[in-house]
């Protein structure tokens, strides 16, 4: 229906038949509806190109709870995840790739930064369409240099935060001491519910191999925290605490 100027409305003074005020009624309260109903929907399509658009690098000492906190954002929220060790192993297990480094991937050993910076590219690239986690990158002031230079030539539309989830190094070590490695890609498995990989039960792992890995932490880390100057997450809150913090820091 239209409303006339020539015809004044005053609502106030009953001076319109019922039929007519309810028409206008409905008519006002229908666009409304329209309108909130199709702001909801933009609404709800600008948060979903936000998180696509959302790269969170997190930061943690090895068993701070980055693997699980990744994990249940990827499950929960759909993310993507990096997280260099799984992914050079990954390659070299399904793939049959980077066989020159293969000794360092499948011992847990630094490789090349030229090898890591490629797969940072590449993973990004592949997933540009999705939120993406990254694990403990970058670190060094070249990595730093190739990742800022990388996000403003190819990808100046993703939104970047950092995380630092904190905890107690020795506390950490406790955690790390419950760990398990699958024996055949090498993966490592926090104290979760699963007991297989690679259709073989999980074996603990060697503590040998977990001391020493506190040393230093922060020092290693000043670059990145100088520059992205992450948000602190308390590690030591159960896992589903982290996420809820996490979430609601996302949105
Ligand atoms: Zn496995």
């Amino acid at each position: 229906m239209s409303i006339q100027g020539n015809n004044p409305i005053r609502l106030n003074q009953i001076l319109l038949p019922d039929p007519i005020v309810s028409s206008i009624f409905s008519y006002v309260t229908g666009a409304a509806l329209v309108t909130v109903c199709k702001c909801w929907k933009e609404n709800a399509i600008l948060i979903k190109e936000r998180e696509k658009r959302l790269l969170i690098l997190v930061f943690g000492r090895p068993g701070s709870g980055k693997g699980t906190l990744m994990a249940k954002v990827a499950e929960k929220m759909g993310f993507a995840t990096l997280s260099m060790g799984d992914y050079f192993r990954e390659q070299v297990v399904k793939k049959r790739s980077f066989k020159e480094f293969e000794h360092q991937i499948m011992n847990h050993l630094p490789v090349p930064l030229e090898l890591v910076h490629e797969a940072v590219s590449e993973v990004i690239k592949s997933h540009a369409n999705q939120g993406l986690m990254i694990d403990c990158f970058p670190r060094s002031i070249e990595s730093i240099q190739f990742f800022d230079e990388l996000m403003k030539k190819d990808y100046p539309y993703r939104r970047i935060v950092a995380i630092h989830i904190q905890l107690d190094p020795l506390v950490a070590d406790e955690r790390l001491k419950t760990r398990r490695v699958c024996e055949v890609c090498k993966k490592i498995f926090g104290k979760s519910r699963e007991e297989f990989c690679c259709g073989r039960e999980l074996k603990p792992r060697l503590d040998a191999k977990v001391q020493g890995r506190q040393n230093g932490f922060e020092e290693k880390y000043k670059p990145s925290f100088d520059r992205y100057k992450p948000d602190l997450i308390d590690g030591s809150q159960p896992p589903e605490e982290v996420l809820k913090q996490v979430e609601k820091w996302i949105k």
